[in-house]
């Protein structure tokens, strides 16, 4: 082929590709045009994940006319003038590409109305290119509205993941937003349904309650101020760090929960995420991580947002001052306002009260067990375990017994979670589910994320032994539960896996659900067990399918063979 010049509309699809990567990607350029408006309340609609309809309506201070068709050229922008001005961005916007990249890659309309004007402007493009300009009746402020988004390129709609996952996405830029605007009231309907509404009164704890579901926002400390004497570059001005922070009892399966701001615009960074978990050392089990909303004022030469197209990465002049800065605020809020911490295992980091489970009804299909190591047949094992005695307990931890090859330490919690995993995919499979009825039904609430998963799997749920039914605005209503979660923090395991499947992607939720409610069901390290209970585990992993390992992998036995033992003291 030979070298040619782009056509125009080629150009701009390519471009677009840059800045609207997904649905959210929409999202948040419009939302972020309305905050630059300076509107005090922003609504966002979507349908089918954004594909099918994105809508944000602001009460800002509108397009003035005339002005309407400008901002879709490329480069068109009311923020920046100069170079100059790069360096005391203060509005989100500055790159005027947003939307003319949208309309390249959809059919969008907008209605806008200035401050002062009788009417709204109305613009209707395709393409990129203006189809009709009329004027339309409007409140103050801008309507955007977004269709059939990715239809002209059909690549990237290929890549999309489910609806799920991009209504996920969708969540999130709505709850950061939230987080960072606690002044402004925000709503977000996904398909009709009304997933997060603020209220816009500015405390951050009213955003966080919405976001978050009020089981966490309880347990957050307001980061205590701290004024840090910025010595970056040429100026003194302060760094300033303020937010909210878990208190280390409330620990997370992921890093969703850690939102970072940079004068209100949301960034990722792991060098921030890192500087937080230092925070928390000592505090937290490994493998877990802490729910922080941290907000970095900074001055704005001190902080280049200009490196990536979506603004998501930002470089600071002095990035060890920021981390510095960053880690104190949270360890001194720590130290000043949380209980002495210790490090608890992982099924007890959380501070959930335990729901009512007396056993009041049982379900036909049960036969619910109240022991804590009911008595169970399994199928022939395949990779066998030798018949064992059990000689002791060591550390509350392990079991020692003795085998025909020796001396076996059994790790009680590993093992137990391979054997409920087991017997809980058996009677899924089998449709034989223990079930415990709760005493009464007990409303489970969760973050706009989670229901986007909850609602679309609970049934699956349903399948282990859960009763659980959609019951309003992200709240579910729980009937019962797993009869091995019986005395157990059953929401917590609910939880962790929403977390998991957020994480994971959720394309096997039966093993997702099977591997938590082990880990949460089973007898824990440093927790004693009497001879009969060991006795009892003990058959059991015998008998289980895969009894060497525990279903994330670890060894459930370590073998100490005779002939070890013999080598070890010399003996040949
Ligand atoms: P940028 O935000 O980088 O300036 P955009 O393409 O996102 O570029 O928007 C172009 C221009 O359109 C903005 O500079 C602003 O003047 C105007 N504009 C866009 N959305 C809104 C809105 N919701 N309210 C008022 N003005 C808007
Ligand atoms: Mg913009």
């Amino acid at each position: 082929m030979p070298i040619r010049v782009l056509e125009q509309t080629v150009a701009a699809k390519i471009a677009a590709g840059e800045v609207v990567e997904r649905p959210a990607s929409v999202v948040k350029e419009l939302v972020e045009n309305s905050l630059d408006a300076g509107a005090s309340q922003v609504s966002v609609e979507t349908r089918g994940g954004g594909v099918s309809l994105i809508r944000v309506t602001d009460n800002g201070s509108g397009i003035p006319p005339g002005e309407i068709e400008t901002a879709f050229d490329r480069y068109a922008t009311s923020k920046v003038s100069t170079v100059e001005d790069l360096d005391s961005i203060v509005t989100f916007g500055f790159r005027g590409e947003a939307l003319p990249s949208i309309a390249a890659m959809a059919v969008v309309e907008i209605v806008s109305c200035a401050a002062g004007e009788s009417a709204g402007d109305f613009v209707s493009l395709r393409n990129g290119t203006v189809v009709e300009h009329r004027s339309e009746g409007h409140a103050r402020g801008t309507t955007v509205t977004v269709r059939d988004l990715f239809r002209s390129v059909p690549a990237r709609l290929k890549f999309l993941k489910s609806t799920i996952t991009e209504n996920s996405h969708i969540a999130r830029v709505v709850s950061e937003c939230a987080l960072a605007f606690p002044e402004v009231r925000f709503t977000l309907t996904i398909d009709g349904r009304s997933v997060i509404r603020t209220p816009g009164t500015g405390q951050l704890i009213e955003s966080a309650i919405e976001v978050y579901g009020l089981q966490v926002a309880r347990d957050l400390l307001d980061i205590k101020g701290s004024d840090d004497t910025w010595q970056g570059g040429n100026t003194t001005a302060p760094t300033v760090v303020t937010g909210m922070v878990g208190s280390p009892g409330l620990s997370r399966a992921n890093r969703d929960y850690l939102s970072f701001f940079v004068n209100r615009r949301s960034i990722s960074s792991r060098s921030l995420a890192w500087a937080v978990e230092e925070a928390y050392q000592g505090m937290l089990m490994t493998g877990r991580h802490p729910v922080a909303i941290v907000n970095i004022a900074i001055p704005p030469g001190e902080v280049d947002v200009n490196i990536h197209p979506s603004k998501a990465e930002v470089k600071f002049r002095n990035e060890r001052a920021v981390f510095a800065a960053v880690q104190r605020a949270v360890r001194g809020t720590l130290v000043e306002m949380a209980p002495v911490a210790r490090i608890e295992d992982t099924t007890a980091t959380y501070t959930t009260p335990r729901a009512p489970t007396r056993q009041l009804w049982t379900l036909p299909r049960t036969d619910a067990n109240t022991t804590a190591l009911p008595m169970e047949t399994a199928p022939t094992p395949l990779v066998s375990l030798p018949a064992l005695r059990v000689l002791g307990q060591l550390d509350s931890t392990y079991i020692v017994a003795e085998g025909p090859d020796g001396l076996y330490l059994i790790d009680q919690h590993a093992a137990h979670e391979r054997i409920v995993y087991e017997k809980a995919r058996r009677q899924q499979e089998q449709r034989q589910t223990d079930v415990q009825g709760l005493l009464e039904p007990v409303p489970f609430e969760v973050g706009p994320r989670q229901d986007e998963v909850l609602r679309n799997g609970y049934r699956q749920l349903e399948e282990f032994g859960f009763s659980i039914e959609p019951f309003g605005d992200r709240t579910y209503l729980v009937r019962a539960i797993p009869a091995v979660l019986d005395g157990k923090d059953w929401s917590a395991m609910v939880r962790e896996l929403l977390d998991t499947i957020i994480e994971g992607g959720g394309d096997n939720w039966s093993e997702d659900i099977a591997i938590t409610l082990a880990c949460h069901s089973a007898v824990r390290a440093g927790q004693t067990l009497s001879d009969e209970e060991m006795r009892e585990l003990i058959r059991q992993l015998e008998q289980a399918a895969m009894p060497r390992t525990c279903p994330h992998g670890r060894p459930t036995v370590i073998h100490l063979s005779s002939r070890q033992l013999e080598r070890e003291f010399r003996r040949v």
